[in-house]
């Protein structure tokens, strides 16, 4: 039988589509490689949101190139974030690609498929692969909504992925209790801009309408569901992960810059106020809410003032995670054809530095919180010997245990507590 391997970076929208394509790989007999230089299929899910994302394309791009002069059947596939609407000048980049396919653009997937004599079929696409690469886990990433409408002015998400795209709620819904039917406990609902969801589909359902449908799914445990634009966020779904148990206290919500000059120059369309009082509703109404969010340092003009405003609002935001990223200037933005990348490396690393120590102590707190306390987690699998999984409030937790504890809802005693991750001991298991 021949082998694929499928390599991915980049967001969690990327990797729901790699289990897609997996899934639809296996339907049609393929098996899984181990790494590049065992497998006849390699699919390469890109991400170039920023210039060292791209690098690590370019160089496994380059590495292929040498592998397909030593094996000329092997089929290589492109798709992610690389791949704009001129595939003619990627491919006279790359003529060692077989393929360059959009974002979920399976059709022409499949296309190319049937020409090679693989009996690939669209309907098998709306199944993603459960058991994410390694082993079975009961956790399945469910992309609801392709494409971005916001172009904010450093991204060039819209200009790879699209305008907005919802799948219809039927189709998720029958996704999901499909995965359910196959062991999965755990659902999170991916888009660029989830919390947009519906908009474009007949009679505007919306996520809140969504999470309702998902939750009436008898043996779904949890869902969750990212990345959100604060701009989106509706009342109606804080009260609907409020009100529905199976929905996460868990919240991702990238807020980019604390300086409302920046925030404008960014075209987020909030302000830091805006902000802060929807995070206080959010806490209001979910007291128990863990929320993550994300930090551009260095984007073109920032003053060290302007840098303080973000390092200030990380301190009073008290957030439980916060992925802090060095403003990379992308070819075609609108940052990028308006300002100038003006800001040195230096001071960028810095300044992501700054950031970063002061989210690791203020995560230390967070989480020594929980030391004693006794939480719900969902074993996801195994690493360096210890079983892992996450809490509702997606920490990661590790627990040392001769039992078989795979896809089990448990709780834990928490022992051990880091800015990272938790350590404990079962205490007994849910379901
Ligand atoms: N849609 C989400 C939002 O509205 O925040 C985020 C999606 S974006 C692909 C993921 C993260 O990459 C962003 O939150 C941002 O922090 C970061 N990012 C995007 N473009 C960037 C750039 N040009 N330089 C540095 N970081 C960037
Ligand atoms: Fe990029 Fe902004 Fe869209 Fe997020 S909302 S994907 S940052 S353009």
């Amino acid at each position: 039988m021949p082998r694929y391997f499928i390599w991915t970076i980049g967001c969690q929208m990327n990797k729901a589509e790699s289990q897609q394509i997996a899934g639809y790989l296996d339907s049609v007999d393929y098996q899984t490689a181990t790494s590049f230089s065992n497998a006849d299929l390699v699919v390469l899910n890109t991400c170039v949101v920023r210039q060292g994302a791209e690098n690590k394309v370019l160089g496994t791009l380059s590495l292929l190139k040498g592998l397909k002069n030593e094996h000329p059947n092997l089929q290589i596939l492109v798709t992610g974030c690389l791949v704009n609407s001129d595939s003619q000048e990627l491919k006279k980049r790359f003529p060692h690609v077989d393929l360059l396919f959009k974002p979920g653009d399976y059709p022409e997937l499949i296309a190319w498929g049937q020409k090679q004599g693989i009996p690939m079929e669209q309907r098998l696409l709306r199944h993603s692969r459960n058991d994410g690469w390694m082993a079975p886990s009961p956790c399945a990433l469910i992309p609801i909504i392709q494409g971005c409408d916001n172009f904010c002015s450093y991204c060039i998400v819209p200009y790879r992925r699209g305008r907005e795209v919802s799948r219809p709620a039927g189709e998720i819904v029958c996704e999901v209790e499909e995965l359910v039917g196959r062991g999965i406990k755990e659902v999170t609902l991916v888009g660029q801009n989830v919390d947009s969801y519906g908009h474009d589909l007949p009679g505007h359902p919306d996520l809140a309408d969504l999470l309702n449908e998902l939750s009436g799914i008898d043996a779904l445990a949890r869902i969750r569901f990212l990345t959100n634009h604060p701009k989106d966020i509706s009342l109606k779904l804080i009260d609907a992960m409020a009100s529905l148990n199976k929905v996460c206290e868990h919240l991702e919500l990238p807020v980019q810059a604390g300086d409302d000059d920046i925030l404008r120059a960014m075209r987020r369309g909030y302000t830091v106020e805006r902000y802060r009082e929807l995070v206080n509703v959010i806490r209001r109404k979910i007291p128990q809410i863990s929320l993550n969010t994300d930090i551009i340092v260095g984007f073109p003009g920032e003053t060290e003032e302007q840098f303080e405003h973000s390092l200030s609002l990380v301190q009073e935001m008290m957030f439980d995670v916060v992925h802090v990223a060095a403003y990379s200037p992308r070819p075609g933005t609108i940052a990028w054809r308006e300002y100038q990348d003006d800001i040195p490396a230096e001071v960028k690393k810095e300044r992501l530095n700054k950031i970063e120590e002061l989210q690791t102590a203020i995560a230390s707190e967070i989480n020594l919180q929980l030391q004693g306390k006794e939480m719900e987690v969902l074993v996801e699998g195994r690493k360096k010997g210890k079983w892992f999984g996450r809490t509702r409030s997606n920490k990661l937790v590790f627990f040392e245990d001769a039992g078989d504890w795979l896809g089990q809802l448990t709780r834990i005693q928490i022992e051990r507590t880091s800015p990272w991750s938790l350590g404990g001991e079962v205490k007994k298991i849910i379901n």
